[in-house]
């Protein structure tokens, strides 16, 4: 999915409007999966200095969690909105992806977005517990060691440190 972006910075009168789906299963995602296509709507509106864009991205991804490796699904439904001058497209430092004839490239657009969207961290919940360091399970689901744990005096140092804060 290309967009002409010199030309309709030079030329166009009118905004400019597209939907597109974007299959992006097989891209390389740091830590999560996105298996379904990405629904995009993209628009383009000529101003007085060049052009607003905006990219709306609707996706669903799958990962694990990072505590307890319990599967997370999560939807991202978000917005981003672009200025752009045609000064900008020969600054070496434009950041939005252009291909080999100068055409914005509205995929990889999508895909550089969702990266950004996602967290680096990814939880079944913000408050999960992660996995027992003794016997593996989650700890969400209570385990022996939790208890025994718990019934274990207090460590000799910690009681010290408790002393000396009082
Ligand atoms: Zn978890
Ligand atoms: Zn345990």
């Amino acid at each position: 999915m290309q967009f002409d972006i010199r030309n309709f910075l030079q030329s166009a009168k009118t905004p400019y409007a597209t939907q597109f789906s974007a299959d992006l299963s097989a891209a390389d995602w740091d830590g999560f999966r996105v298996p379904d296509p990405l629904e995009c709507a993209f628009t383009a509106h000529p101003t007085q200095e060049g052009a607003v864009m905006t990219l709306h991205v609707k996706a669903n991804i799958e990962a694990e969690c990072a505590r307890c490796l319990a599967p997370v699904h999560e939807s991202y439904d978000f917005t981003r909105e672009y200025l752009v001058r045609m000064r900008d497209l020969d600054d070496i430092d434009f950041e939005l992806p252009l291909d080999d004839q100068g055409q914005l490239d509205l995929r990889e657009l999508a895909y550089q977005e969702l990266i950004f969207e996602v967290p680096r961290v990814l939880l079944c919940s913000p408050d999960c517990q992660g996995l027992c360091p003794i016997c593996g399970k989650r700890k969400a689901e209570g385990c022996a060691c939790q208890v025994a744990a718990e019934a274990a005096p207090v460590d000799a140092r910690l009681s010290i440190l408790k002393q000396l804060l009082s």
